[in-house]
């Protein structure tokens, strides 16, 4: 008997290091974290009646051989995982408009709680809301100037 890769998402029978398994086609099944597997073209089959998929099939692949195997491809997964987070993060600092760490020292010593920097963002958009008005009000003043009273009060 071969050892165990993997089981599958939906009847959750083993799969065998070397052995055939199935993905689906649709991208959000095979996130890093919620990868889906199948043991069969049958457990897809139910999986795409449960998920209610517009257009999806079952990607038919081979299980890595060895233990040695899996653990190379899974680095080589978390390398990728890894960059693809990196790169997401840079291209969210361009809509910050918030200090990290001054709001992380505001939060902090308010209320002794951590911030997550995942909050940077929609705190960021009530700022960017609020300088749109202010800019609007700028213009309808036929200013050039955003001032503090161009600043919507809350
Ligand atoms: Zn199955
Ligand atoms: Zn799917």
């Amino acid at each position: 008997m071969s050892e165990t890769w993997n089981s599958c998402s939906m009847c959750k029978k083993p799969i065998a290091y070397g052995a055939l398994y199935w993905t689906c086609s649709v991208s959000t099944c095979n996130r890093a974290r919620t990868q889906l597997l199948f043991c069969s073209p049958t457990c897809w089959d139910a999986h795409n009646a449960d998920a209610n998929h517009r257009e999806a099939w079952a990607v038919e692949s081979c299980a890595p051989r060895t233990r040695e195997h899996a653990e190379r491809l899974a680095a080589r997964q978390q390398r990728k995982v890894d960059q693809i987070e990196a790169e997401e993060d840079a291209l969210n600092e361009d809509d910050i408009l918030i200090v990290a760490s001054r709001l992380k020292d505001y939060i902090r010593r308010k209320s002794g709680m951590n911030t997550s920097t995942k909050a940077l963002g929609p705190l960021s958009d009530i700022v960017r809301a609020f300088a749109d008005q202010a800019i609007e009000s700028a213009e309808r003043h036929g200013r050039k100037t955003v001032l503090d009273r161009d600043v919507p009060k809350y």
